[in-house]
Order: structure tokens, then C-alpha cells, then sequence
């Protein structure tokens, strides 16, 4: 791959917001990625700040993780046990891992909501 403005020139990194190849002269470190200089600088910054608000409010959030873990294990046993009885192995397997990903969510949850 080479750079998206110097067709002579290789690429050393992709550009977070519009995924074009960048050389060293036109990349730019912004925050967790790499953005084109003067062009999606701005964007990239932007969409951090978004993704950290974002990550923020999840965080503060320890019942809405409760609600889905339930959501997810009720799933997951619903599923295991129409597996079981139409002798579906893949709907076993599928119950079991929606099961325990809800139960992961819970521990989350609770971890989240015991720190905040
Ligand atoms: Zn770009
Ligand atoms: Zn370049």
C-alpha cells in the first residue's frame, strides 16, 4: 500500500476516519489513532471525545448492564432448553454462550455499580 497523496511514498499508517493509506509526512497522531494532516484531523479528535463520553456514561450506568444481563440469560435458557428438547445441539451451544455471556454482564454490572 502506499500513501493516498504520494504514490511513491508507503504507507506507514491508515487514517482512523477515512481509512486512506498514510506516510509518515501525512499522518497524524490524535489521541488513540491516526488521522490525515489537515484534512480529518478535526474528525478523528471529534470522534474520541464522543467515544470517551460515551465509555463515561456507560460506565455511570450499572443497572442498564443488570438489565441486559437478564435479558441475556433468560435468552440464553430459553434457547437451551428449546435445544434440549428438539435435540438441537447448535441451540445448546448457542443458549449456553448467550447464558454466560449475561451472566459476565451481571458481574460487570455489579463490579460497575459497587465502584460507582
Ligand atoms: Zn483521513
Ligand atoms: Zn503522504
Amino acid at each position: 500500500m502506499v500513501c493516498f497523496n504520494h504514490a511513491d511514498t508507503p504507507a506507514v499508517a491508515i487514517c482512523k476516519s477515512c481509512n486512506r493509506g498514510l506516510c509518515t509526512a501525512c499522518a497524524v497522531p490524535v489521541g488513540n489513532g491516526i488521522a490525515c494532516r489537515d484534512q480529518c484531523e478535526d474528525d478523528v479528535a471529534g470522534l474520541n471525545s464522543v467515544l470517551a463520553r460515551n465509555v463515561q456514561a456507560n460506565s455511570q450506568s450499572g443497572s442498564a448492564w443488570s438489565a441486559t444481563s437478564g435479558l441475556y440469560s433468560l435468552m440464553g435458557i430459553l434457547f437451551g432448553v428449546w435445544g434440549w428438547t428438539s435435540n438441537l445441539v447448535p441451540l445448546i451451544l448457542l443458549g449456553a454462550a448467550m447464558l454466560a455471556y449475561g451472566l459476565f454482564l451481571g458481574w460487570r454490572g455489579r463490579a460497575i455499580t459497587r465502584a460507582g
